[in-house]
């Protein structure tokens, strides 16, 4: 199981996390993709799908969703529209163990887990009861941002969870009209704080419009805009992914 983590919200956590799934199952992987974010269980949207799952009535167990080629589970399809999340740890890691052994993946290649920003009650839920392959540490190039990651790879070292590495979404953007390319955040300073906690710099994904109206339309940019620089960038991520996951 791959984790993929955020110090903190806004960063592209869920953008990347169904766009890397869906372009896995491109390749041809079978994928499941697990949605634990409950304060902001957005993969439901940007897959497109927000159908309820049924519980398959000979086994008992949840049928997770099918969208694009992958298998998902939200927190999102679970919670009544609209209420409040006022979900409790206890409560909070019951629902986790729930989606790891009471949900019909069926066979799969990998599974996803987009976890909560931080390093709270969900992330400590699932380093300790489920069998974590690797992490992968998301952030942007800010300097606040790149604070919570050293707080992350701490939390994943901790638990001993092999960190596969860092990934700096909305390095730069490109203006269609110029072509000039500005680094909005400033540049280097994930790759210099990926080397400083002794861990891999993956890649860099751009600021891609496109990304962000196929996440709003449910319609993932790798599936329906895959020749967007954003979609290259998350195809690549997910060839990265492929090749660190079969090296260990
Ligand atoms: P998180 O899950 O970390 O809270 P989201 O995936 O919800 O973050 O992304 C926050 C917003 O930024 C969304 O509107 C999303 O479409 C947009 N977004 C994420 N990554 C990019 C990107 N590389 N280029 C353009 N927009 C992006």
């Amino acid at each position: 199981m791959l984790a993929i983590s955020s110090g903190k919200g806004g960063v592209g956590k869920s953008t990347i996390s169904a766009n890397i799934a869906v372009a896995l199952g491109n390749i041809g992987l079978k994928v499941g993709l697990m949605d634990t974010d409950i304060y902001g269980p957005n993969i439901p949207g940007i897959l497109g799908s927000h159908d309820r799952p049924v519980t398959n009535p000979d086994t008992g167990q949840i049928k997770p969703i099918e969208a694009h080629n992958i298998k998902f589970i939200s927190m999102g399809l679970l919670l009544e529209e609209g209420s409040p999340v006022i979900w409790r740890g206890p409560m909070l890691a019951k629902m986790i163990n729930q989606f790891l052994s009471n949900v019909e993946w069926g066979e799969l290649d990998i599974l996803i887990a987009d976890l909560p920003p931080g390093t709270g009650d969900v992330q400590l839920t699932l380093t300790q009861s489920a069998p974590l392959t690797s992490a992968l540490i998301l952030t942007t190039p800010s300097a606040i941002a790149l604070e919570d990651v050293r707080r992350g790879v701490e939390m994943f070292r901790q638990a001993e969870v092999p960190i596969l590495g860092l990934v700096e979404n909305m390095s730069s953007f490109r203006c269609d009209a110029c072509n000039h390319n500005e680094y909005l955040f400033g540049h280097g300073q994930s790759k210099s704080t990926a080397e400083e906690l002794e861990i891999p710099f993956l890649c860099d994904i751009p600021i891609d419009i496109k990304l962000r109206e196929c996440a709003d339309n449910g319609q993932p940019a790798v599936f329906s805009q895959p020749t967007t620089a954003g979609s290259e960038a998350i195809i690549n991520l997910a060839k990265i992914v492929i090749a660190c996951l079969e090296e260990k």
